[in-house]
């Protein structure tokens, strides 16, 4: 049996015809840029998250640069996130001049550990920036409470937890400002790169959209330093009609993530998802001790693996000069020598999952 791990061939050809017409209108149109997909997918995000503001933008990464740089994060300015996270968190932060403050994450959920961080902050410290880490968002009532404690924004790093929800409301909707990423393979994937953020204050929402182009109010006026951060109309057409049907997609993402964890619970740690959340299972992620063995195996079968994340990001040569060292962040650094990710994606058949497990279960 040969295994698909995120099937995005099988994501377009269910949605074909009406996803091959939503682009030829754009292409006919050639409105290439902004076009009126763009506004119409904002107003679509706005309403699915039921924050006041949606803006899109050309990536996950510039999301997170636009919101920063409309909070005036200046070099220097210190914001606390996790190191148990893509490249993309801290390394934005880092790009700006700001300084990533890590604080080690919580064992069972992989999302920051919210007892450390108060032992964080100083008064260079500008902002939290949680991660909510394999779909599921982290605990943004105490980091809200903290955030208003030390006059703090928090900008969540909604990657991959896109239609997640806390206590019944949705990832992007929870803090100043919410970033997530459409990259092909996160749960609502477009096809390249693409990515949103959200926020209730307006302000704030008109600054993103201006620096978004280049910092300019009106057609060749700029009122600050921005950036080229737009998201294509094609990537919008095809989102819109991904949309439509997201919430299905995450309900078999949630009988995936259900069966797996019936066949696998007794045999390995199964992800841990807390009571007020629902996932989007970005990931469905395992611990295991001989990991290269399992995956060099599992793939001899056709069951894809992968490793989210084999190395976390104090330990990366590119943050040597921030001076942390080995054992600063203990959790971090066993779970990322322990992690794996098996295939997920709304299509995996029952027969498939109970290939993988059994394959699987052999190897623990
Ligand atoms: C994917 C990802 C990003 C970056 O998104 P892109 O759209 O790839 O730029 C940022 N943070 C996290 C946690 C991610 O998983």
């Amino acid at each position: 049996m040969k295994i698909d791990f995120a099937n995005l061939t099988k994501a377009y050809l269910e949605h074909r015809k009406a996803i091959d017409e939503a682009m030829r209108n754009v292409v006919s149109s050639s409105r290439f840029i902004m076009g009126e997909e763009v506004r119409e997918l904002e107003k679509q995000l706005q309403q699915y998250t039921g924050s006041k503001h949606a803006i899109t933008c050309a990536s996950g990464t510039d999301a997170l640069i636009l919101a920063m740089m409309a909070l005036d994060i200046k070099p220097g300015d210190e914001i606390i996130t996790t190191p148990f996270t893509f490249i993309a968190t801290a390394e934005t932060i880092a790009f700006l001049g700001a300084i990533p403050v890590f604080v080690d994450i919580d064992e069972a959920t992989y999302n920051i550990d919210v007892n450390l961080i108060e032992e964080k902050i100083t008064s260079k410290t500008k902002a939290i920036m949680p991660v909510s880490l394999y779909g599921q968002i982290a605990d943004m009532d105490e980091i809200n409470t903290l955030a208003i404690k030390y006059d703090l924004a928090v900008i969540e790093d909604a990657a991959q937890s896109f239609g997640a929800t806390y206590k019944g409301k949705k990832s992007c909707n929870l803090s100043t400002i919410g970033c997530t990423s459409f990259f092909p393979a996160k749960p609502l994937g477009c096809f390249g790169d693409g990515g949103a953020l959200f926020t209730n204050n307006a302000e704030l929402s008109d600054k993103i959209k201006s620096i978004r182009v280049h910092g300019q109010t009106e057609r060749y006026i700029h009122k600050y330093i921005g950036i080229g951060g737009r998201l294509d109309t094609l990537q919008a057409a095809i989102l819109i009609e991904k949309l439509k049907h997201y919430e299905k997609d995450i309900i078999r993402r949630q009988s995936v993530a259900k069966k797996y964890n019936e066949h696998l619970g007794n045999d390995t740690t199964i992800p841990f998802i807390k009571e007020n959340n629902i996932s989007v299972w970005a990931q469905y992620s395992i611990r295991v001790k001989n990991r290269k063995d399992i995956q060099t195996t599992m793939k001899k079968k056709g069951i894809p693996t992968a490793v989210h994340y084999p190395k976390p990001l104090h330990l990366q040569e590119c943050f040597e000069y921030l001076g942390y060292k080995e054992g600063d962040f203990p959790v971090s650094e066993n779970v990322s020598k322990e992690i794996m990710s098996l295939p997920m994606n709304p299509y995996l058949t029952d027969i498939e999952i109970q290939y993988i497990t059994k394959e699987l279960k052999e190897l623990l």
